[in-house]
Formats: structure tokens, C-alpha cells, sequence
């Protein structure tokens, strides 16, 4: 089974995937990404760090299911990454190679992780960005939240035990029934 993670930037994703992984046997998609690598982050775990030639090579052997430029940086997805047999595969991927993911495949599971636009707003400042950057990114969530109904489920992250919980929830049932 595979499942996507999506949503405006700062909605917790990646504390969300992390939290499930502690609580439940998952795969963790990992995706290619042309940007700097922070200095929390290990090659081939967090992401696979690769040049930008190195991405368009990929992109010109037909390597990704889906990719898309976010920001200044490119992110894709290998369709190698969808093959696990045994195990319910999650994905974190922004909002338009999320529906393009859904549209490939009816099978595909779509998550929309939300949270109100106060705590985007204040979860942006704790980050250090300026007002204008978080102005063009409150427009980029509107914008994002434009696709919801392409999604299976929204899960408004107001707690993240209980958001992790209520996912946990979702993945076990939706196991069930698979
Ligand atoms: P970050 O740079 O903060 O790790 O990620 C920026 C955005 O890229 C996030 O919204 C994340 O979901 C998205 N992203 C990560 N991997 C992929 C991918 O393989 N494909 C797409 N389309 N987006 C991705």
C-alpha cells in the first residue's frame, strides 16, 4: 500500500512520518533532491542529495514517477521506491506531485495534513523567516489547499499525538481492508 503525506510547508509532515516510523513498521520513501543538505540530515536516509545534472540525467532515464521543482530545488520520486512487498509505504511530497501520484494510480492513498493559518503563521516566525517569505507562503498554502478534494483524507494537526494517532488509525483500517 502506498501512501502520500502532503500540505503547505510547516504543517509538521516530516515530525508526523517521523513519529509513525517510531510507532509502526513502515517504509520511508526517500526522494532525490537537488538541495543543500542540512546538517541534521543523512544522505540516503533523509533524501538522496544529487547534483543538478545529476537530477536531469535521472529525469531523461525516465527514473522518477513524478517530480517537480519546489522553491529553487527539484525533488522526485524514484519509481524504485514504490516496489516494497512487504511493507505500506509512506511518502512526503508537496502538493502537485502528490495529485499527480493519485491521478497515476486510483490505489494510491492521498493525505492532506492541514493546520490553521494562525499556527502556520506563528510555526513560520519560530523558524526565523521574514514577513514577506512567510506572506508568499501563506499564498502558496491557499494555493495548495485549492487541491484538497483530490486527497482521501484531511487531517487537521492540532496535537501531534493525536494526529499521529488518528494516521495510525487510518493506515491500520485502510491495512484491513487492503
Ligand atoms: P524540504 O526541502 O523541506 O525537505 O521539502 C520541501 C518540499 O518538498 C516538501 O513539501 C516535501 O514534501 C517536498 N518533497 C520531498 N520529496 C519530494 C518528492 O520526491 N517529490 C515532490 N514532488 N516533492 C517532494
Amino acid at each position: 500500500m502506498i501512501i502520500i503525506f502532503s500540505g503547505p510547508s510547516g504543517v509538521g509532515k516530516s515530525t508526523i512520518i517521523n513519529e509513525l516510523i517510531k510507532k509502526k513498521n513502515l517504509y520511508f520513501s526517500i526522494s532525490h533532491t537537488t538541495r543543500e543538505k542540512r546538517h541534521n540530515e543523512i544522505d540516503g536516509m533523509d533524501y538522496f542529495f544529487v547534483k543538478n545534472s545529476e537530477f536531469n540525467d535521472l529525469i531523461k532515464s525516465d527514473f522518477f514517477i513524478e517530480y517537480e521543482k519546489y522553491g529553487t530545488d527539484y525533488y522526485g520520486t524514484g519509481k524504485d521506491q514504490l516496489n516494497n512487498p512487504e511493507l505500506t509505504t509512506v511518502l512526503d511530497v508537496e502538493v502537485n506531485g502528490a495529485t499527480t501520484l493519485l491521478k497515476k494510480n486510483p490505489k494510491f492513498v492521498g493525505i492532506f495534513i492541514d493546520i490553521e493559518n494562525d499556527e502556520l503563521i506563528n510555526r513560520l516566525k519560530t523558524r526565523g523567516h521574514n514577513p514577506e517569505f512567510i506572506s508568499k507562503r501563506m499564498q502558496l498554502a491557499s494555493e495548495q489547499r485549492s487541491k484538497i478534494n483530490e486527497f482521501d483524507y484531511i487531517v487537521k494537526n492540532v496535537d501531534i499525538n493525536t494526529t499521529v494517532n488518528n494516521i495510525l488509525d487510518i493506515i491500520c483500517n485502510l491495512e484491513e481492508s487492503w
